[in-house]
Order: C-alpha cells, then sequence, then structure tokens
C-alpha cells in the first residue's frame, strides 16, 4: 500500500449535482457544474428554476436521470460557510420523521438568506473633541452625554437612546461633533465569557456533576427533573459552562423566550455577557449577524424559541430543552414538527448531551426514562428550604360564586387575608377578552366568526369582538344584528379583562395588573411589567398563560386557578397530563420567598382524578394510572399517532377527497385508521376540516404507511391534506 499517495477527494463533485432548493418540491434536482467551479456537498449556489434564479444547498452528487447536456449549469457559489453534514442530515431526517419535502425543512435554515452575502460594513459613531463653536441644543447635549463615556452606537440606537430625531445625529456628524466609524462584522467574535457559579446545594452539585461528566462525551440525553423553584436552571448553567470550556456552541430552547427577560438577567449575571437570542421578535440586521456567527462556528450561547434549531452550529456541545412539556415546542403551521424530539435528534446527530428539565415532565420523556433510553438527575427540593405550596380546591357547588361572578367567597376571603398581610396574589384564568360569548336575551342568536367555528369573543378594552382562531374583528354589537332588539346583548362567561373588573369592586385599594397577550404586547412591555411586580407596585396580578412561566416572584403567596375544569373540554387524550402541568406550573408561582404559598383551584369537577391528585398532593398515582391508561389504550407514548387533516373551500371536494382516502386506506394489523370525522373546528377561516386518525403499534413505521397511503390516493384540486406526525392539539 503506497502511504503517500492521497485518497481520492470525494467531496469536491464535478460534472452534475444534485441541488435541494428551500422550497416544498418534492426532491433536489440535478444541475451541471460549470468549468472552472469547485462545489462540495453543503456549499450554498445560485441556481436557474424556471425563470427565476434561486439559491439552494448542493446536497450530493446528481443521480444522472437527465443527460449531462441537458443540464442546466449552476450560477454562482455563494461565500458562506457550508452547512455541514450533520446539519443536511438533520434536515433529510427531519423531512422523514414529520413527512414533509426536504425543501421544506431547509426553508427553516435559511430563514436570514441575506446572511449568504458578505457581510455589509455596519455604521459606528462616537465622541469626537467639540468643533469650536458647536451650537449646543437639548438635544444635541443629549447626544453627546450618551457618548460621553466612549461608547460607540449604530445611529438608530444612538437616536433612541438620546430620544432625538435622527436629524439631530446627522447634523452633528456634519459638525464634526460625531465620529464615524465602518466596521465589518467578523462572525466568530469571542463574546467573552466569564461563569461565576452559584454555590450549589449537595442535590444540585451532583446533578450538575452528572451533565458535566456528558459534555464532550457524545450523544446522551438527561431528564433533569426538579419541582418549580429547586434551581435546575442554575444547574444547566454549569453544564453550559462545561461546554463554553471546552470551545464548543450551546443551544438552550424555551418555551415564549420573548418573555423571559428574567432568565436573560439570570444568564448575564453568571456568565457576563447576554446570550445571543432567536425568536419571532429579533431584528433581521441581528438574526443575519447571528446565523453568520453560529455558522463560522464561533463559540456562542444561542437562547430561542424552536425554530433555533434549524440554525447552521458547527460545533454543538450541549442542547437544553427548558419546560420540555410545554406544547409551544409542537409547531404546528407548515412542517408539522416537536422541537424537544427534535433537539434529541439534533443532538444525537451531532454527538452532543442534550438535556431536558421539566418540573412536569410529559409523560412521553417519562417513558422514555423508564425504558433506559433517557438518563434521569433529580432535585427533590426547593432552594434555600423554601416550601412546596400547599394545593387546595375550592368546589364550586358547596361554594358558588354569586350569580354573574367569578370568585367563590372562599377565595375572596383567601385574597382579603393575602392583601392584609401585605403579600401579592395572582388570579389565573386562561381566557382572554371580556367575555368568550355574546348573546341576545331577546332571540338567542349568539355572535360567531363567518370564517370559523367559533364563538366571537368580547374584548371590551379594544372595543370589538374577535375570533381567537382566525382574527376576524368587528366592532361590538350595540344592537341584535338579528332582531335589532337593543340593549338585549348579554356576555356569557369570564374573560380576564372580567374578572379584573370584578376583583376591582371587591379590592378598590389593590393594584391591579392584566398579564395577557393583548394587554403586554412585546418582550419590553411583558419585562416591564415584571418589574413593577418585583418592585411590589402590584398587589394582585391577572392574567392569561402568559404569566404562568418561569417568572420568579418572591411576596407572591396566593394563587389561585379561577377554572382549574378549561383544560377538560374538548377531546384531547392528554387533556389530564395537560391539567396537571399546567397547575402545577402555575401554582409554582406561589412561596418562592421566605414565607409558604398556597394554591386554590377553583372547580365544579372536585372528583377528577389530577385535581384530586395534586390537593392530596399524590401525583406519582396519578400519573401511574395515566400511564396505564395510555398502554391499555395503545395511546403515546406506548402506540404511535398521526393525524391527516384533509381541508377545502369547497366542502363537496373535501368529501369526495376524504372518501378517495378511505377506499385507499392501510388495512394493515398493528394499524388503525380512524374516521375520517369533521374536526372540531370544522370550519377554519373557510375551510371545511375533516379528520383521520392513525394509531399504530410503537414498532410501526407509521410515515412509511402514510406516505404510502398519500401515493397511492389521488386528491381533487383546492384540497390539501397536512400530515401530523405525534399530534398535541385536537381541534
Ligand atoms: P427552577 O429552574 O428549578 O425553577 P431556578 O434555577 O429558577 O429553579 O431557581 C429558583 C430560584 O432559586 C432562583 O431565583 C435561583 O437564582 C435561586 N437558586 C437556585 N439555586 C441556587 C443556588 N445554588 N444558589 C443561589 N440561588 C439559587
Ligand atoms: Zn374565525
Amino acid at each position: 500500500m503506497n502511504l503517500n499517495s492521497s485518497p481520492p477527494d470525494e467531496t469536491t463533485l464535478t460534472e452534475r449535482i444534485s441541488v435541494l432548493l428551500p422550497l416544498p418540491l418534492t426532491g433536489a434536482y440535478d444541475y451541471a457544474v460549470p468549468p472552472g467551479m469547485t462545489l462540495s456537498p453543503g456549499d450554498f449556489v445560485t441556481v436557474p428554476l424556471g425563470p427565476r434564479e434561486r439559491t439552494g444547498v448542493v446536497w450530493g452528487a446528481g443521480d444522472g436521470d437527465i443527460a449531462a447536456g441537458r443540464l442546466k449549469p449552476v450560477v454562482d457559489l455563494l461565500p458562506a460557510p457550508p452547512l455541514s453534514d450533520e446539519h443536511r442530515r438533520f434536515i433529510d431526517r427531519v423531512a422523514a420523521y414529520t413527512v414533509s419535502p426536504p425543501g421544506a425543512v431547509l426553508r427553516m435554515a435559511m430563514s436570514v438568506p441575506e446572511a449568504l452575502q458578505p457581510p455589509r460594513a455596519v455604521t459606528y459613531f462616537s465622541g469626537a473633541p467639540l468643533p469650536q463653536g458647536l451650537k449646543l441644543t437639548d438635544a444635541r447635549k443629549r447626544v453627546l452625554a450618551a457618548v460621553a463615556d466612549g461608547s460607540r452606537f449604530q445611529a438608530a440606537d444612538l437616536a433612541r437612546k438620546a430620544g432625538v430625531s435622527s436629524a439631530v445625529i446627522k447634523g452633528l456628524v456634519v459638525a464634526g461633533a460625531l465620529r464615524r466609524e465602518d466596521v465589518t462584522p467578523t462572525g466568530s467574535r469571542d463574546p467573552g465569557f466569564a461563569y461565576t457559579s452559584a454555590e450549589l446545594s449537595p442535590d444540585q452539585a451532583s446533578a450538575a456533576g452528572v451533565l458535566r461528566d456528558h459534555v464532550g462525551a457524545g450523544y446522551s440525553t438527561t431528564l433533569l427533573e426538579g419541582v418549580t423553584g429547586s434551581g435546575k436552571t442554575e444547574v444547566y448553567f454549569d453544564a453550559i459552562a462545561a461546554a463554553l470550556d471546552a470551545g464548543r456552541q450551546c443551544l438552550v430552547l424555551l418555551p415564549e423566550i420573548a418573555l423571559s427577560a428574567q432568565w436573560l438577567n439570570r444568564f448575564e449575571d453568571r456568565f457576563g455577557v447576554a446570550p445571543a437570542c432567536w425568536h419571532s421578535d429579533v431584528r433581521r440586521p441581528e438574526k443575519r449577524q447571528l446565523w453568520r456567527q453560529v455558522a463560522e462556528g464561533g463559540p456562542a450561547v444561542v437562547v430561542g424559541a424552536r425554530s433555533a434549531l434549524f440554525l447552521p452550529f458547527q460545533d454543538l456541545g450541549l442542547i437544553v430543552v427548558d419546560e420540555e412539556h410545554d406544547g409551544s415546542f409542537k409547531q404546528e403551521d407548515g412542517v408539522s414538527y416537536h422541537a424537544r424530539d427534535m433537539a434529541v435528534l439534533r443532538g444525537h446527530l451531532a454527538g452532543c448531551p442534550v438535556v431536558l428539565a421539566s418540573a412536569t415532565p410529559s409523560l412521553e420523556t417519562q417513558a422514555n426514562v423508564e425504558a433506559g433510553r433517557y438518563g434521569h438527575v433529580m432535585l427533590p427540593d426547593r432552594h434555600a428550604g423554601a416550601a412546596m405550596p400547599k394545593i387546595a380546591l375550592v368546589d364550586l357547588r358547596r361554594d358558588p360564586p354569586p350569580p354573574q361572578h367569578w370568585l367563590s367567597p372562599v377565595v375572596q376571603a383567601g385574597i382579603a387575608r393575602a392583601l392584609d398581610a401585605g403579600d401579592q396574589v395572582m388570579l389565573f384564568l386562561n381566557r382572554r377578552g371580556y367575555a368568550p360569548l355574546t348573546l341576545c336575551r331577546t332571540c338567542g342568536h349568539r355572535y360567531g366568526c363567518p370564517q370559523c367555528s367559533a364563538w366571537l369573543v368580547d374584548h371590551r378594552l379594544a372595543g370589538r369582538i374577535v375570533c381567537h382562531h382566525c382574527g376576524h374583528a368587528e366592532p361590538r354589537p350595540r344592537r341584535c344584528q338579528v332582531c335589532d332588539d337593543e340593549d338585549a346583548l348579554v356576555a356569557c362567561g369570564p374573560g380576564v379583562e372580567r374578572l379584573a373588573e370584578e376583583v376591582q369592586t371587591l379590592f378598590p385599594d389593590a393594584e391591579l395588573a392584566l398579564m395577557t397577550s393583548d394587554t403586554v404586547r412585546g418582550a419590553d412591555a411583558a419585562a416591564a411589567l415584571v418589574g413593577r411586580v418585583e418592585a411590589q407596585e402590584v398587589d394582585i396580578l391577572i392574567g392569561t398563560q402568559m404569566m404562568a412561566k418561569g417568572h420568579h416572584f418572591p411576596q407572591l403567596t396566593l394563587v389561585v386557578v379561577v377554572d382549574a375544569d378549561l383544560g377538560f373540554a374538548g377531546a384531547d387524550p392528554r387533556a389530564a397530563e395537560r391539567t396537571w402541568q399546567m397547575l402545577s406550573q402555575v401554582g409554582g408561582r406561589a412561596g418562592r420567598g421566605e414565607r409558604p404559598g398556597h394554591v386554590l383551584l377553583q372547580t365544579y369537577l372536585a372528583e377528577q382524578p389530577v385535581l384530586k391528585a395534586l390537593a392530596e398532593g399524590n401525583v406519582d398515582a396519578f400519573l401511574d394510572g395515566e400511564l396505564e391508561a395510555r398502554s391499555i389504550q395503545g395511546l403515546p407514548p406506548f402506540g404511535r399517532l398521526a393525524s391527516l387533516i384533509v381541508s377545502g373551500r369547497d366542502q363537496a371536494r373535501v368529501q369526495a377527497a376524504c372518501r378517495n382516502l378511505l377506499r385507499t386506506a392501510p388495512r394493515l394489523t398493528d394499524v388503525s385508521i380512524l374516521g375520517p370525522a369533521p374536526a372540531v373546528m370544522a370550519i377554519l377561516r373557510g375551510h371545511h376540516r375533516q379528520r383521520f386518525l392513525v394509531k399504530a403499534a410503537r414498532e410501526v413505521n407509521v410515515q412509511a404507511v402514510i406516505t404510502d397511503w398519500l401515493g397511492a390516493a389521488k386528491s381533487p384540486s383546492g384540497v390539501t391534506i397536512k400530515v401530523d406526525i405525534d399530534p398535541l392539539s385536537f381541534y
């Protein structure tokens, strides 16, 4: 054997290549490599597609179906780091798992096309020696004060900071009082992390030790379980520090990241610098820079929403999924995927550890722990000896609220006691708006959405009635649209706005705040409200699930769940599990400081096993029962579920498509097909919807079954079939 001859370079492709485009097409297309161009898998290229040019990724060697002479040539190779092997395999695997076109998944990885172009210079402004005779207005003084300490800003940021218009900045530049500097950002800037660990308790230290040992030791998935306030975040911070020490990249997925200002501040306290954020509120120039930095392999901690999974990390050393049970990790639009499960897949392909953190782990994850597929570390107690809150049921059949009111006398007394003691109270009602339904007392007409099978929700603060499914809105009616009677319209049921009205009447001296996506818009507003609660400027916080997550308010000692039965409506097989998770999470906001917390659950279903288990502190028994029931019924995690939603504007065509699907439905042992049946939302945005449910044994490859099925059935035009593997919502 001749050791000196170098092996043929397999990664350089000549003549023909296949290119995957970020479009929902069936596969990759072949193109010719023009003379003089050298291409490798993962390269970003521009290619002609029909009359246009598109940017895609070299996926591999061409397959040769089309004669080489007829292939169109690649137009351009873009100056961006190639998509790694690992990332390309990830995209293929996600596509296969979710039964989606790979191009639709690639599109999520190419969400910032401008990042593929060479970085543009960014202009910064800083202070300069004051020119003689400069006219100093108040506005100009504020600008100069902002740069007095030598810091530099982009024009828009400086204008915002000084509270001036951009004309003022321009004027100062022209006058020579600001220095202008063009900087070309380089991706792999070292952010300079400097970690100082919290002093960990023995339990925390041993959990952190296990996670640290996993870093650098290849793939593993570990459940980090611990009640709210037990220090899970501190523990996984420690593992992040280990990955950073090893020079690796880290990804932390959080639900509703935009709202987690407290989390970001804590990170900055521990690591000395803020992490990079990735979610829908992040501005494009920042996204572009982050995409680039990650692609160039720079050291980074990215904290993001589920879409951060598709960033082009080069060297992942750790993935953390916090609140792994949270339903918002499931994407329903476009490619239906669960970010927790895909995070495990990505960790697997990247050969790095994955940490799933939760106080109420999903039954899927629990079953994976039990089967030995996932490791398990546990934090049994709250940090610093804080006790877990006491949970009690308020049986509304025995202690009902007065008519047209929503708080039982028992709850009213509890709130009064807490306020007297100078504590804070949180009221949780997962219903936005004033009332979920408007009804005419004279003729019985109910206001429904013209495009959906849903009632219009009364939003009094906004003066509108609104569909929560499609966004349809109209002004609040004064008279009935059917019988024209005036003053006959009544609001039915409570929303948070109505609850706030009741609370203000009961406790006129208390300072109230509403925390819902209607009243608190965007990350800054949320952070400001959290700040007011921390500063104890708020006595009673009323809100939807937006406020249930993550916040740490030491003076909050009473949490009231106004309607603990809300999660049981509908046909969701996970209703009990979700109710447990939601109520534990909301309840976990109580008593995080020195004084013990109380949780009151208002219910008409006091015998519900979950509610009883929560009140009796016997959740393990409930979970055992729930797992057993799922096992008997062959539901996840013991069996597989997939749903097909068949939809279209024309009802007859949708029905024809369903008959077609029914005729060609697979007949296999271990697979049962339920449906078609009208979906819960039988009409959504004017589309008629029917659903099939595919139930299969765990060993069955449901993706293959569905692909064969859909391949055999021809659908009429105007009908869409959407596949959802492991569906979480059943509307
Ligand atoms: P979890 O993520 O389990 O809800 P956190 O990590 O948020 O718990 O911890 C709850 C609170 O206790 C936080 O304010 C955190 O700073 C504090 N805490 C937890 N562990 C420690 C520790 N070892 N030293 C100091 N503070 C801690
Ligand atoms: Zn609607």
